[in-house]
């Protein structure tokens, strides 16, 4: 089993707010890092409004009150430090989710809590979605939220390898790594 998928969700929210103050100092000294983040909040507004003008996001609404979402227990596990702290540097309040014990962590009053998503929920497409949307406009939403998914590649990547090496070893307690 991966580190990602053994770490409970608790653990990683906290270690992810307690690095959030010094990776945001840091990328204010970084204009790769800061044009990656505005790059990959416009690909995640033109996805969501895609997502609402073909209609999927209806469908998805629709089918997450009748009780049959695809956001089921422990899928929060796929998700690791790096992209919590994304999504902490876009606004998302972690501790709004929880809210059905028996779905994702990550669900809200008002369906996933969470603004930039890993790879195994954006590409997930349901036969529901495939037999109600006409393909070509499943494929313009695919090559949008493609795009971002590579942009929030190289931002996990760069907080991993630069920005957090460039926080000393001793400043990262026992319990965070
Ligand atoms: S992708 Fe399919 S299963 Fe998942 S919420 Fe949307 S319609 Fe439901
Ligand atoms: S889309 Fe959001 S709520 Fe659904 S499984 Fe993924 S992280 Fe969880």
């Amino acid at each position: 089993m991966s580190e990602t998928l053994k770490n409970p969700i608790s653990v990683k929210i906290g270690q992810s707010i307690s690095l959030y103050g010094r990776i945001t100092e840091l990328i204010e000294n970084n204009d790769e890092a800061k044009w990656l983040i505005q790059e990959l909040n416009n690909l995640v507004d033109e996805s969501e409004s895609i997502r609402q003008m073909i209609g999927m996001a209806k469908e998805c609404e629709d089918c997450s009150m009748s009780g049959s979402g695809c956001c089921g227990k422990d899928m929060e596990n796929h998700y690791g430090v790096e992209i919590l702290i994304i999504n902490l540097l876009m606004g998302v309040n972690l501790f709004k989710g929880g809210h059905n014990k028996d779905s994702c962590y990550f669900v809200g009053e008002g369906g996933c809590i969470l603004r930039v998503r890993e790879v195994i929920c954006v590409n997930y497409l349901c036969n529901r979605i495939y037999s109600r949307i006409p393909l070509k406009n499943i494929i313009l939403f695919q090559e949008v939220s493609g795009r971002g998914l590579d942009t929030l590649f190289y931002l996990e990547e760069k907080i991993k390898n630069y920005i957090l090496c460039k926080i000393p070893e001793n400043a990262v307690s026992h319990e965070e790594k």
